[in-house]
């Protein structure tokens, strides 16, 4: 595994070759909640076969892709899921899944085969089932508890938006509490999200502010360093662009099996297996404020900082 992707970063800074190392592949875009940031759920898509999902990874075990993360809306609304997860793994990749965690239970059997699971939580009850919705609270850490009873590498992310920047210190110690490792992702704009809920500086910053003073009693507990949230904050606000590796060394599949470079160019799409990656090559003067693909990015460009916390915090999985 850790051969495989210096030598596909290699073959892109030497050859210039588009090598789809990772996939996060939007399984679908239902949900069974209605998060009061996310409008994701509202999307219509006709969604791919499990045959047909195999078929594109295949594709891209060929390819060369090391990693395929699973996401949505809620993933484990499929039946399938866990043929997804064991074919993928039987082409040798990395697989990791996002989720709600409300059915985690129903579906742990088809699960055993995930890399890592990452469990979403907000904050406290009273803040989660805010955003979230009444008795979610539970249900996910329930989940989480489980998922941890039964040996799966876990981890929670938790979304920043309005309602929870400033209760950061309560979602650490749930963490802390449990003994799993938590990251962070501000609320982002798209055509889907509220942009109500989005975070101005000030606010970002004092929650910034927050973990970064939980990290220095507490180390290891937070799942980004310090240089990242210090990047983080660059990109959210304009201050510093990074050279970007979507549609070059990471790529974006949609429920319907169109292929886009990220989840904000789906202005670009092809069908992988009819036409050329080639068609999805972005400039390099595209630059975007969302910080969702800033751990590629970083790592891609060879951040040192980056590299030395992807070799400490990751190695376990490759
Ligand atoms: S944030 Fe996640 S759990 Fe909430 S509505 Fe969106 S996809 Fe569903
Ligand atoms: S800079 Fe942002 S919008 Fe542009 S390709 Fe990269 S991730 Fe996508």
């Amino acid at each position: 595994m850790k051969k495989r992707l210096a030598s596909g970063i290699i073959k892109h800074y030497v050859f210039g070759k588009q090598i789809p190392l990772i996939i996060t592949h939007i399984i679908t875009y239902k949900c069974n909640l209605k998060c009061e940031y996310c409008g994701i759920w509202k999307q219509k898509i006709q969604e791919l076969e499990t045959s047909e999902i195999k078929k594109i990874i295949d594709f891209f075990a060929e390819k060369g892709t090391i990693s395929w993360e699973i996401g949505g809306g809620e993933p484990l609304l499929r039946k399938d899921i866990g043929e997804i997860i064991d074919h993928a793994k039987s082409k040798k990749m990395l697989v990791s899944l996002n989720t709600n965690g409300h059915l985690f239970e129903k579906r742990i059997d088809s699960l055993k085969n995930l890399d890592s699971i990452v469990f979403s939580i907000d904050g406290t009850e009273k803040i989660h089932d805010k955003i979230k919705r009444k008795g979610s609270y539970k249900k996910t850490l329930q989940s989480l508890e489980l998922a941890r009873k039964k040996g799966f590498k876990t981890l929670i992310s938790t979304v920043i938006s309005k309602i929870n920047y400033n209760h950061l210190e309560d979602v650490l110690k749930i963490a802390k509490e449990k003994g799993v490792k938590i990251g962070f992702q501000p609320v982002h704009v798209d055509a889907y999200n509220d942009k109500k809920m989005v975070l101005t500086e000030e606010e970002f910053m004092e929650s910034k502010k927050t973990i970064e003073n939980f990290m220095k009693k507490n180390p290891g507990i937070v799942h980004q360093s310090k240089n990242y949230l210090d990047l983080m904050h660059k990109i959210l606000f304009r201050k510093k662009k990074i050279k970007c590796f979507a549609g070059k060394l990471f790529f974006n599949l949609l429920p319907d099996g169109n292929l886009t470079p990220c989840w904000f160019k789906q202005i670009r799409k092809i069908n992988p297996l009819k036409q050329s990656l080639n068609k999805l090559k972005v400039e390099n003067k595209c630059s975007c404020t969302p910080t969702c693909y800033l751990r590629y990015n970083s790592l891609f460009s060879l951040q040192p900082g980056e590299i030395i916390f992807f070799l400490k915090n990751f190695l376990e999985f490759l």
